[in-house]
């Protein structure tokens, strides 16, 4: 009895490969195959028609099962943004991993390290100081690494801000030990969810001329700059044909979340909502009011309300909280009935995903598998 009493009670799957989308336990994070795989093929074949190479961001999802697929369809390998979060990719098999973002502090440098003797692994430095805290970390271990110079092409985020200091980088990664200077990170974040596409191609056509200035500079001071990497799922259909990009970073463009959907694609690309989550109706306290049961603790917010995934639902989300969203039906028709399952699109899809321990596959209304998030919460 007391043994019993110690042992607890077992927590059932959310779902079962082999049943059915209606018996999925909710709040659940869902992703239909057929649109995900169509996604996948599309950025595929736009960089591979342009002689690109797409590393598509795995901060998008962090889950090993869908880099896997993406490698498997020509990818080049991955980004990761956090060394920790590359761990469980490596353990699953990938093995060309750059980290698109700078690394500072020893533990993380240590790690980096390891991963780099089991992986092709590549970082962005914008600062003599850790270039130098990066060559010392990869010779204690005997690892190597390349290095990518990234430059603030107007994001102002990170990166050197001029061509003199990106030579300087590269000269000095060409000096030291157990690095090597392979080409330069060029990202701009904000350009990527300018809604029109006239405005988004002038924002990019702005970044081109930053990273030629750049360029230039690398070719006068006959410095080889193999790779110039950076660009995201708005800026792609663009950066594939600038002759200045030789590899693409995009992440979001497998799921299509909400605030991507706000885009306007015209006919450069189209991707289609494969991300969904699914909540049910607990509560239906007035004829035009419903409150699924699912908050903030399933979808991110930051990036718009998560949006009914049948624009024809006739209802649409009014607020969310931490464990509940509420829905507004336009009339009591509408309304979904206590007990429905609803499916939501999210707003933003590398929040949301960290959310979630797994992720449950549906090919239509079958259950395919249930891949973990294996890199959820490794933000390190
Ligand atoms: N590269 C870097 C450095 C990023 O920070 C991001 C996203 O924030 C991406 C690529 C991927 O962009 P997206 O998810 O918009 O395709
Ligand atoms: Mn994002």
């Amino acid at each position: 009895e007391e043994q019993k009493r110690a042992e607890g009670v077992p927590l059932p799957p959310a779902a079962r490969v082999g049943g059915v989308v209606a018996d999925i336990d909710t709040p659940s994070l869902i992703l239909d195959l057929d649109a995900f795989e169509e996604n996948l093929r599309t950025m595929q074949v736009l960089a591979e028609r342009n002689g690109v190479a797409l590393r598509p961001h795995a901060k998008a999802h962090k889950c090993p099962e869908i880099a896997l697929r993406q490698i498997a369809l020509g990818a080049q390998g991955i980004c990761c943004q956090k060394v920790s979060e590359a761990v469980p990719f490596v353990a699953a098999g990938v093995r060309d991993i750059h980290i698109s973002n700078e690394v500072v502090g020893a533990a993380k440098l240590a790690l980096l390290a390891r991963l780099a003797r089991q992986a092709r692994v590549s970082v962005c430095v914008d600062h003599a100081q850790a270039l130098h805290a990066l060559s010392g970390a990869m010779g204690v271990q005997s690892a190597s690494i390349a290095v990518l110079v990234e430059i603030d092409v107007g994001q102002k985020r990170c990166g050197v801000q001029t061509p003199d200091e990106a030579l300087a980088l590269a000269r000095l990664a060409q000096q030291l030990p157990n690095v090597e200077f392979v080409g330069l990170q060029a990202y701009h974040g904000g350009l990527q969810h300018k809604r029109s596409l006239d405005q988004r191609k002038k924002s990019c056509d702005k970044t081109l001329q930053v990273i030629r200035a750049f360029l230039s500079a690398f070719e006068q001071a006959a410095i080889p700059c193999p790779i110039v990497t950076g660009g995201g799922t708005g800026s792609a259909a663009f950066d594939v044909g600038s002759k200045v990009f030789t590899e693409i970073q995009a992440g979001s463009y497998p799921f299509m979340d909400g605030d991507y959907a706000s885009n306007d694609w015209g006919h450069a690309l189209s991707f289609k909502h494969s991300l969904f989550l699914l909540g049910t109706v607990m509560s239906t306290p007035t004829a035009e009011r419903a409150i699924v049961d699912m908050g903030l603790k399933s979808t991110s917010a930051e990036s718009g309300l998560p949006q009914p995934a049948d624009a024809s639902s006739g209802w649409s989300c009014l607020a969310i909280n931490d464990e509940h969203t509420i829905l507004q039906a336009a009339n009591a028709k509408s309304r979904p009935a206590l007990g429905a399952q609803v499916r939501l699109i999210p707003g933003h899809c590398d929040p949301t995903f960290n959310l979630h321990d797994s992720i449950v596959v549906v090919r239509g209304q079958q259950v395919e598998a249930v891949w973990p998030i294996s890199a959820r919460g490794l933000s390190r």
